[in-house]
């Protein structure tokens, strides 16, 4: 059966075409242009995010290329929109902000911390530097406190060992000048045979041996020259040449040589020569017998 065969049953206005192809897909007609525009426009409100940025793309892309100098129009026009897809992926306030690059923060943060160091270099010097006054200052205090005993050492040594000591413990029997017709050059010191001998001050021992009259003598030279000297002991405890102190023991008490019992001889010769009286020379050292 041919078209031609349908009864015109619909109305003679009806183009010639089946009716169901007509509802199906209908061909676009001049009339409807202004309508389909509008259709567009809303439907463009109502894209997905990604159609929208595409909208935005082409929007920019035709819009920048008017506004921009003759060099920048020459980019391709997928960098345009790069920026326009920048401009609006980002949030107005924040797109107008200058926003630093990760380099500025890196740099920034570099300088920051480099400044803090440096700032603790120089607290940790001076830090060192406090602890270095004081631990001189310690040391110097520990310097003068040794200095201080060590005086105080050698005053007590020299409170201790006094510069001149009596020769010997005992009684004097005799005293010096003139005797039995005679002279005596000495003092005599009487006390039991072993009984310590001492030098009266510091020298050196110049004789320690048999001596005519002294049975056995030893004679000490001190420092400004006075040779005293110690005879009849019984034992000599010291040699020739031998350093001693005062104090310090050279003999024993004895009986030997012309004498009358134990006792000690001892003679003061001043400036090794000149005999006087022990006794007077003694005590103007603050010695007594
Ligand atoms: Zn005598």
């Amino acid at each position: 059966m041919s078209r031609l065969d349908l009864p015109e049953t619909e109305g003679s206005s009806m183009p010639a075409t089946p009716p169901d192809g007509d509802r199906q897909s209908p061909a676009p007609q001049a009339g409807e242009g202004q309508h389909a525009d509008a259709g567009d426009t809303t439907r463009a409100k109502l894209l997905p995010p990604h159609r929208q940025v595409m909208a935005a793309l082409l929007a920019a892309s035709a819009l920048v290329p008017l506004s921009q100098p003759a060099e920048a129009q020459e980019k391709p026009v997928s960098e345009y929109g790069n920026v326009a897809l920048r401009a609006y992926v980002q949030q107005p306030a924040t797109a107008l902000a200058p926003i630093p690059s990760l380099g500025d923060l890196a740099r920034e943060k570099r300088t920051i911390v480099a400044e803090h160091e440096r700032e603790e270099r120089i607290e940790r010097k001076k830090a060192e530097r406090r602890a270095e006054a004081r631990r001189e200052a310690r040391q110097e205090a520990k310097r003068e406190a040794a200095e201080r005993a060590k005086k105080r050492a050698a005053a007590r040594r020299a409170a201790a060992q006094p510069d001149y000591v009596p020769p010997t413990v005992g009684e004097l029997t005799s005293g010096f000048g003139a005797r039995w017709g005679t002279s005596h050059t000495g003092i005599d010191i009487a006390n039991g045979i072993g009984t310590p001998i001492v030098s009266v001050a510091d020298g050196t021992v110049i004789e320690a041996g048999p001596a005519s009259g002294f049975g056995l003598w030893v004679k000490v030279r001190h420092d400004d020259g006075t040779v005293t000297v110690y005879g009849h002991m019984n034992e000599i405890a010291a040699w020739t040449g031998q350093r001693v102190r005062a104090g310090q023991q050279i003999a024993t008490i004895g009986n030997r040589g012309y004498s009358t019992g134990p006792h000690l001889h001892f003679e003061v010769w001043v400036g090794g020569g000149t005999k006087v009286d022990p006794l007077g020379w003694l005590a103007t050292r603050g010695v007594s017998v």
